[in-house]
């Protein structure tokens, strides 16, 4: 009986010694889960000229105050183009990726060779038609020679201009040695499997003022918040324009330096500012070939077509949403005014229809921007529409 009370009390003591080792093991483990928080700026360098500073370096300042990394997503036309004479951008690329900031390749010039459109590149999306394997690894090869005389570099990932690419654009990638891909698009048949994308999340800083500067730093630490639990990482994006638009009254810059603070108090240590490559290394594992791409890591992007475009009066969206999402369809004019929503709302997976009544509108150019937010995938897409009367 003693016995039996010696062996019984052992057990407690083994099981409760058991479930302290396991509360500390979960401690080790939880403290050990990392955030992973990526800066990602696109179509460096801008060919609006009207827009000052050109340098990419106030920017860079302020993210290097928070020991944070930026992913420059360079065109590399652009470094050979009359704007870059000075070779200023070329001297400040160089020292930024020199200081630990990543160069990813932007396209090779963001035009499209088909349609000569500016908002595509390996894909053109204006008549619905692939390039051939030999268009795609034509662009990828000459950026890359561009990247390599000028910064004297290759670089780590790649960013497909309007976030148009296809199986042809993966597979001319993956050839040409890029371990990374980070777009939020697909194109449907997007079937090649050893190109592993880090998809960007959103994008806060179009036309931000300081009467949507609050509301935007809100919207973006939910959507920090919702991401970083799903996808243990985030990609906020930016654009070249964009953070030079704020450069006059340091809008965007403040923007990003207050949202990164309010990530730092809410993360603490756990946040660790990492590049595109280096996140996707963390988060989707050994690159290009040597193990394939986790399913599902490539969202299925929205299709939407323009009917007729350019219109007379009135014109047709007709979209397909991959999944149920809250959906925005606004219209703006060249100023950026927002001049008509079509639809602010919950919207079901599947086919939907728009029009638009542009019969108090000026003739000229208009844009588009769908944003979608639905429970695994949100994008946004901007496009041209034109008013002929
Ligand atoms: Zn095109
Ligand atoms: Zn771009």
């Amino acid at each position: 009986m003693i016995n039996r009370m010696t062996n019984w009390s052992k057990m407690r003591h083994l099981k409760i010694l058991l479930a302290l080792i396991l509360i500390l093991m979960t401690g080790i483990l939880n403290a050990q889960d990392k955030i992973y928080f990526v800066i990602r700026v696109d179509d460096i360098q801008s060919r609006n000229t009207t827009m000052v500073p050109r340098r990419i370096t106030d920017f860079e300042t302020m993210a290097e105050n928070h020991r944070a990394l930026v992913t420059w997503a360079v065109i590399p036309h652009r470094l050979i183009e009359s704007q870059n004479n000075d070779g200023i951008l070329t001297d400040d690329l160089i020292a930024s990726a020199a200081k630990g900031h990543e160069i990813a390749m932007h396209g090779y010039n963001h035009i499209c060779p088909t349609c000569s459109q500016s908002s595509h590149e390996m894909i053109c999306t204006t008549y619905g038609i692939s390039h051939s394997p030999a268009i795609q690894s034509g662009l990828i090869s000459d950026g890359l020679k561009i990247l390599s005389d000028s910064l004297g570099l290759k670089p780590a990932s790649f960013v497909p201009p309007g976030h148009y690419a296809d199986t042809t654009s993966y597979s001319a990638l993956a050839q040409n040695g890029f371990p990374w891909i980070s777009t939020t698009g697909s194109a449907p048949g997007l079937i090649y499997p050893n190109l592993p994308n880090l998809p960007p999340h959103n994008e806060y800083t179009w036309y931000l003022s300081n009467d949507n500067y609050q509301a935007r730093l809100q919207d973006a630490l939910r959507d920090i918040r919702e991401k970083t639990a799903r996808d243990g990482y985030y990609c906020l994006l930016l654009h070249d324009p964009f953070i030079r638009l704020g450069y006059e009254n340091g809008l965007v810059i403040n923007w990003v330096n207050v949202l990164l603070d309010s990530v730092e108090a809410e993360f603490g240590e756990s946040l660790v500012y990492a590049t595109i490559s280096q996140t996707a290394e963390q988060i989707l594992g050994t690159p290009s070939g040597l193990e394939s791409e986790k399913p599902g890591r490539v969202p299925e992007m929205i299709t939407l077509s323009t009917y007729p475009n350019p219109f007379n009066n009135q014109i047709r969206f007709d979209y397909n949403l991959p999944e149920a999402a809250q959906f925005k369809l606004g219209i703006f004019d060249v100023l950026g005014r927002e001049i008509a929503t079509l639809a602010d709302q919950w919207q079901a997976a599947g086919g939907h229809s728009l029009k638009w009544s542009a019969a108090d509108q000026a003739s000229g150019m208009y844009y588009y921007r769908i944003q979608y937010n639905g429970t695994s995938l949100s994008n946004i897409l901007t496009g041209r529409i034109i008013l002929i009367k």
